[in-house]
């Protein structure tokens, strides 16, 4: 008898894990217990599905049938309370998944008392995120971001995203009817572009694991094609876009992406986005020293988002090595955001998250070095 397929059961949802138990001869509502076991106890080996009968976990094992959970391979924590964790799969590839205490700051307004904050939350949580990766690295050679110099190594598939995070909520005990977590696709990868498996993901994580919609958020380098199939999703995380820039020329220097999918293409699959009640979308702008942080540049910014329901969080460059830009002066941030308010666009700082352990926005790219920045 030829050896059987490898099969891993995480990433399959209700339908498929019915046609595997009857491909086994055993009744469907097998499947039903597979599925709990998987996505709400977060069993992470056969043994543990102590629900099912044992011939039946043999006879998995026997079909090469695994859980295919990842392997937490390190983790670095921050002085923040943020957490990195290297996260590996069966063919030995890893990506990185962050989890950060009190949310990700994209709406604390200024920033100035973050610190106290965190001050206050150090002895424990009420609510946090975990920052999500999409494919290990990112085809989409954005020039500030340090996960484009990993280049595209592949596609995760929709077990390994659901995967990365069980593990963390594993690894941080997170109980989903006492806690309340929010999830952002901002991790490795450009989500667009791995389409399928994240949405795969993104049911999985809402019908199995039990975290709402409403609280997750996905974000896009702008790859206009997958904006109007993602508008017309069911189930679907809110939209965010990193824009970056307000100019085609501009942006097309720093984000190459932009010659494909031009800033008119974007703006105009984003008027046609069919938001939801009381929902806005979100433009990231990373401001870069001396680049796009200027009160002109910011002017345009007003320009090209009056008219959508939208808010603009503001990040200022997290610095990395070979990365060629430099962050901007706090008071040009400042200035930045008070022109896009005085037009009456809500526009947020991000607080930067675990910085000193290369977890912030675009950090991502495996350093294990640890650099005192
Ligand atoms: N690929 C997707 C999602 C992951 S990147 C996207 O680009 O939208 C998440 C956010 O980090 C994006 O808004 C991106 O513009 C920002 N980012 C990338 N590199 C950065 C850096 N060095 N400093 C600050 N933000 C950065
Ligand atoms: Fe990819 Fe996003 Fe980084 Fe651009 S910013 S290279 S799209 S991960």
């Amino acid at each position: 008898m030829s050896k059987p397929q490898h099969t891993e059961l995480l990433g399959l949802c209700l339908q498929e894990l019915t046609t595997l138990v009857e491909n086994l001869d055993e009744p469907t509502y097998r499947a039903r217990q597979l599925f709990d076991g998987l996505y709400r106890q977060r069993w992470h080996q056969l043994e543990q599905f102590t629900t099912l009968p044992l011939v039946l976990r043999e006879k998995l094992r026997e079909r090469d049938i695994a859980v295919g959970w990842p392997t937490v391979e390190r983790k670095f924590i921050s002085s923040d309370g943020t957490v990195r964790y290297l996260l590996a799969f069966a063919d030995g590839e890893s990506v990185e998944t962050v989890w950060m205490p009190e949310g990700d700051g994209g709406e604390a307004g200024d920033g100035s008392s973050s610190g106290d904050e965190e001050l206050q939350a150090s002895a424990g949580w009420s609510r946090a995120t975990i920052c999500v990766s999409s494919q290990v690295g990112c085809a989409v050679d954005c020039k500030f971001c340090m996960t484009a110099l990993l280049g595209l190594r592949r596609n995760l598939s929709g077990g390994e995203i659901v995967g990365q995070v069980l593990a963390v909520m594993d690894d941080r005990n997170v109980e989903i009817d006492r806690d309340r977590l929010n999830l952002v696709f901002m991790g490795q990868g450009e989500p667009f572009l791995n389409y399928d498996n994240f949405m795969q993901a993104v049911r999985l994580l809402v019908e199995g694991v039990g975290i709402p919609e409403s609280r997750m958020t996905v974000s896009t380098s702008g790859i206009v094609s997958r904006i109007a199939d993602f508008g017309a999703e069911s189930v679907r995380p809110k939209l965010a876009v990193s824009l970056n820039a307000p100019t085609e020329g501009l942006r097309a220097d720093i984000m190459p992406i932009t010659r494909k999918w031009t800033i008119e293409k974007l703006m105009a699959a984003l008027r046609d986005f069919p938001l939801r009640n009381r929902e806005r979308l979100t433009f990231e702008y990373v401001l870069l020293g001396g680049v796009n942080d200027e009160v002109r540049h910011a002017r345009e910014v007003v320009d090209l988002v009056r008219g959508l329901r939208a808010k603009v969080n503001l990040i200022a460059l997290n610095p990395g090595p070979e990365i060629p830009f430099a962050m901007p002066a706090g008071d040009r941030v400042r200035a930045f955001q008070r022109v896009l308010t005085d037009a009456g666009i809500p526009a947020y700082i991000r607080r930067p998250r675990g910085r000193d352990i290369y977890a912030a926005c675009g950090q991502l790219k495996h350093t294990t070095g640890l650099v005192q920045l």
